[in-house]
C-alpha cells in the first residue's frame, strides 16, 4: 500500500463481471526507472505528477503498490486473430489495476502492459520491451492530439529486467488509460461460455459506461450494437484520413468504446497507396491501409454474432436485426470519410456530392500514381489555397495531372481557413519513431521528447521542427514493424 498517495481505484469491472477476471499481481520491478510521464493526463486523472515521480509513485505506476480497495485483474477475452477464432486470449502480459474517476467525472481504466505473466500468457513471457511500449506511448498520444479517439498513455517505466527477443532488450511497463478495455473479443468470450446472463451483464456494463442512451431503447443490446457500429465507422474513417495503419485489427483489438487500442505494428502511411502494409506478420495484407474499413465491418459482424442471444428471442429475428444494423456501417463510414475529405480539401459546404466524388477520386489516383506523401500533400494544399501551389506541385512528377486537378479544385472555391486545423504538419513518421525508440533503448531520451513535442501539437507548424514534417528520404515503403 502507498498510504500518502491518495489514489482511489475502483473495481467495478471485477465486481460486476468476475467471470471475466482473474485477480492477479504485477511482477516486482527490480530497478525501476521512470522514462516518460504524461503530466497533462495525470492532471486530468486527478493525480499529482510530482508524487508520481517519487519512488512510491513509480511503484504505483508499475502496479507494485496497490491502493486500498483496488483489485488488479487480468481480463479474459477471446478473439479472431487474422480470421481464426481463438476462444481464450485474455491479458497475457497486462493487468487492469482498476478504475479512476477523472476530472470530468468519467470512469477511466488504469491498466498495465508488460507487468508479467498471467494465467492467459500461454507461451509468452509476460513482458514488454522499452521500444514497443514507447511506440505505444508516442503513437497513442499523437492520435489523441490529432483528435482521434484512443486509449492514452500515462507513463512508461523501465523495469530493470531484461527481456529476451531477437536480442536482450531492456524491459518496461506501459501504464495505459482507457475509457474501458471492453473489446469485441470480450463479448465473444462471454458468448462462448454459453452463459447468457453473463453476456447480458457484460452488455449492461458496456451500455452504462459507453452508450448510456441504449439503456432506454426498446432493444438495448441492439442499440448497443448500433452505437458500436457508429463509433467504429467514425473511428476508422478518422484513421483513413490521416493515413494510420493499425496493423492488427483482430477482434480482440477492437474496442466497444470506439477508442483506438493496442498499438503494435502500427504505422503512418507516407506515400499514398491502399495496399500499404507495414506489419512483418501481415504477409497476406489482410490489414492493409485500404482494407481497414472492410475489416472493421467484418469484426463488427463477429460482435453481432456474439450478441445474437440478446437481440431477440427468435434466432431468425435476431439475425435479421443484426444484419440490418450492420448494413448501417457502410453508409456511416462513407459519410464520415467524405465529410473528412471535404474538410481536408477545404471544400465549401453545400458543394454537390456529384462534384466532390470525382474530385476526391481523381486526387487519390494522382497521389497513388506519383507515390505522394499524404500528410505533406494535405498540408501543402492549405498553402495552395492561400495562393502558393508550389509546395503541393513539387510533390508530383505528373505536373500536367496535378495542375489540371488544382484548377478544378480552385474553381469550387476552397476555404484555406479551416484546412490547417484538420491537416496535421506532424504525424509520428516511421523512421523518426524508430530513431527515437533506438536512442531511448540505448539510454538517450532526447529524440523521444523532441518527437513527442512535435506530434502532440500536430497542427501548429514550428520553424525548428522541419525534419519532423518531412517524408522518409527514399520513401518508407520497405519499412517493417514488429509487435
Ligand atoms: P496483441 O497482439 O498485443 O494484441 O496480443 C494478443 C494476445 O497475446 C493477448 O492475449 C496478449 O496478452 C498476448 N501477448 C502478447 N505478447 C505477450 C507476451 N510477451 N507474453 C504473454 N502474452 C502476450
Ligand atoms: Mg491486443
Ligand atoms: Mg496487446
Amino acid at each position: 500500500v502507498a498510504p500518502h498517495l491518495s489514489v482511489r481505484l475502483g473495481n467495478r469491472f471485477a465486481r460486476e463481471l468476475p467471470e471475466l477476471t482473474v485477480p492477479w499481481q504485477a511482477d516486482e520491478a527490480p530497478a525501476p526507472q521512470l522514462l516518460v510521464l504524461n503530466e497533462p493526463l495525470a492532471g486530468e486523472l486527478g493525480l499529482d505528477p510530482a508524487q508520481l515521480r517519487t519512488p512510491e509513485g513509480v511503484r504505483l505506476l508499475l502496479g507494485n503498490d496497490v491502493p486500498d480497495g483496488a483489485t488488479p485483474v487480468a481480463q479474459a477475452y477471446a478473439g479472431h486473430q487474422f480470421g481464426g477464432f481463438v476462444p481464450r486470449l485474455g491479458d497475457g502480459r497486462a493487468l487492469l489495476l482498476g478504475e479512476l474517476v477523472d476530472a470530468d467525472g468519467r470512469l477511466r481504466d488504469l491498466h498495465l502492459k508488460g507487468s508479467g505473466r498471467t494465467p492467459f500468457a500461454r507461451g509468452g513471457d509476460g513482458l514488454a520491451a522499452v521500444g514497443p511500449m514507447l511506440r505505444e506511448y508516442v503513437v497513442s498520444e499523437a492520435m489523441h492530439a490529432l483528435g482521434i479517439p484512443t486509449t492514452r498513455s500515462l507513463a512508461v517505466v523501465a523495469t530493470g529486467r531484461p527481456v529476451r527477443r531477437e536480442t536482450l532488450l531492456p524491459g518496461a511497463v506501459l501504464t495505459r488509460v482507457a475509457s474501458s478495455h471492453l473489446r469485441v473479443g470480450s463479448f465473444q468470450y462471454a458468448r462462448a461460455t454459453g452463459d447468457v446472463d453473463l453476456l447480458r451483464r457484460l452488455a449492461d456494463h458496456a451500455i452504462a459506461r459507453h452508450h448510456p442512451a441504449a439503456a432506454d431503447a426498446e432493444r438495448p443490446a441492439l442499440a448497443l450494437f448500433e452505437a458500436v457500429v457508429t463509433a467504429q465507422a467514425e473511428l476508422v474513417a478518422r484513421w483513413m484520413l490521416v493515413g494510420f495503419v493499425h496493423g492488427v485489427m483482430n477482434t480482440d483489438n477492437m474496442t466497444i468504446s470506439g477508442e483506438t487500442i493496442d498499438f503494435g505494428p502500427c504505422a503512418f502511411m507516407e506515400a499514398y497507396d491502399p495496399a500499404t502494409v507495414y506489419s512483418s506478420i501481415d504477409t497476406g495484407g489482410r490489414y492493409a491501409y485500404g482494407n481497414q474499413p472492410v475489416v472493421a465491418e467484418w469484426d463488427l459482424a463477429r460482435l453481432a454474432e456474439a450478441l445474437l442471444p440478446l437481440l431477440a428471442d427468435e434466432q431468425e429475428q435476431a439475425v435479421e436485426l443484426a444484419v440490418a444494423a450492420l448494413d448501417g456501417f457502410r453508409p456511416q463510414y462513407g459519410a464520415a470519410w467524405t465529410a473528412g475529405m471535404r474538410a481536408k480539401l477545404g471544400l465549401p459546404a453545400g458543394l454537390d456530392d456529384g462534384v466532390v466524388g470525382p474530385l476526391v477520386d481523381d486526387l487519390l489516383t494522382l497521389l497513388q500514381a506519383d507515390h505522394v506523401d499524404l500528410t505533406s500533400f494535405s498540408r501543402a494544399l492549405g498553402t495552395a489555397a492561400r495562393g502558393d501551389a508550389e509546395p503541393a506541385r513539387l510533390l508530383f512528377l505528373d505536373l500536367a495531372g496535378i495542375d489540371g486537378w488544382l484548377a478544378r479544385w480552385r474553381a469550387v472555391g476552397p476555404d484555406a481557413e479551416a484546412m490547417d486545423r484538420v491537416n496535421p504538419v506532424y504525424v509520428p513518421r516511421n523512421l523518426l519513431v524508430e530513431e527515437a525508440l533506438t536512442a531511448a533503448t540505448a539510454g538517450d531520451l532526447d529524440p523521444l521528447h523532441r518527437l513527442l513535442d512535435a506530434v502532440t501539437s500536430p497542427y501548429t507548424e514550428r520553424p525548428g521542427l522541419a525534419r519532423y514534417a518531412a517524408p522518409a528520404p527514399g520513401g518508407s515503403a520497405a519499412y517493417r514493424t514488429f509487435c
